[in-house]
């Protein structure tokens, strides 16, 4: 059975990644109301029944504003860290799971890593999703790569990072100084030449599939993330992508 993956949508505004290996299927974070998560998952013939779980990276809310309703009404398991959790935000949900980031386990038959990474939320991690061998990297949301963010993610088959902003169109650009800092910070989110300076330091013999993720409307260009990836991967054979506001992407298969 093959394993695949999905995006409802990916930027500022909203994010959510499903990732289903045949037997499995979850959500990783649900930053959409419930009447757009419903009409996003529809266009990939995804009915919200057949989730078994959402996996909440931080309570940002482009990573969470739809959890706690979704969750409710399907009866749909809530994974996340402490810290991340939030009662007022989330409220209360029919099967809520509480970890320490760094931990490692199971959600049926996907083995999931939680990687702990620098952002500014209470207790933020990002993803690594493993099946019969395959493995994918969900990275976004990190002001800067930590010599264990290279080393968990060196080996992915699939690996969504961001490319949040160009440094130069975020300085130029039309966000408030506090909000520039924060942004191009160490604990904001990771600027196209941060994240092609980690593309350096991957395994890409393994590296099958790169989707370009978390890109800025307004300090980024969708052209000018992929062209910047593209400067570090002359030689890689692969698929390259950039996951759009949206829509995100259509489903990638991985044959096993
Ligand atoms: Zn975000
Ligand atoms: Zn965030």
């Amino acid at each position: 059975m093959p394993i695949r993956f999905a995006s409802l949508g990916s930027g500022s505004k909203g994010n959510s990644t499903v990732f289903d290996d045949g037997t499995t299927r979850l959500l990783i974070d649900l930053g959409f109301s419930l009447k757009e998560a419903l009409a996003r998952l529809a266009k990939l013939n995804l009915s919200p029944e057949e989730l078994d779980g959402i996996l909440v990276t931080h309570e940002h809310a482009d990573h969470v504003h739809g959890v706690g309703a979704f969750a409710r009404k399907f009866q749909t398991p809530v994974i996340l860290t402490h810290g991340s959790y939030n009662e007022k935000q989330i409220g209360e949900v029919p099967v809520l799971k509480r970890f320490n980031c760094g931990e490692k386990f199971s959600v049926g038959t996907v083995k999931v890593q939680s990687v702990a990474v620098p952002h500014d939320a209470k207790e933020p991690c990002q993803y690594i999703l493993g099946s019969r061998g395959f493995s994918l990297g969900i990275l976004t949301d990190l002001g800067h790569v930590t010599p264990h963010i290279e080393v968990l993610y060196r080996d992915c088959q699939a690996l969504l990072l961001e490319f949040n902003h160009d440094f130069k169109m975020l300085k130029s650009g039309p966000y408030s100084s506090k909000l520039k800092a924060r942004v191009g910070g160490d604990y904001g989110h990771l600027s196209n030449i941060q994240a092609a300076n980690l593309l350096r330091q991957l395994n890409l013999g393994r590296l099958k599939n790169l989707v370009v993720s978390h890109v800025s409307e307004k300090n980024n260009d969708l052209e000018l993330a992929e062209s910047t990836a593209l400067l570090e991967l002359s030689d890689w054979i692969g698929d390259i992508i950039v996951a759009k506001q949206d829509f995100g992407f259509d489903w990638i298969t991985i044959e096993i």
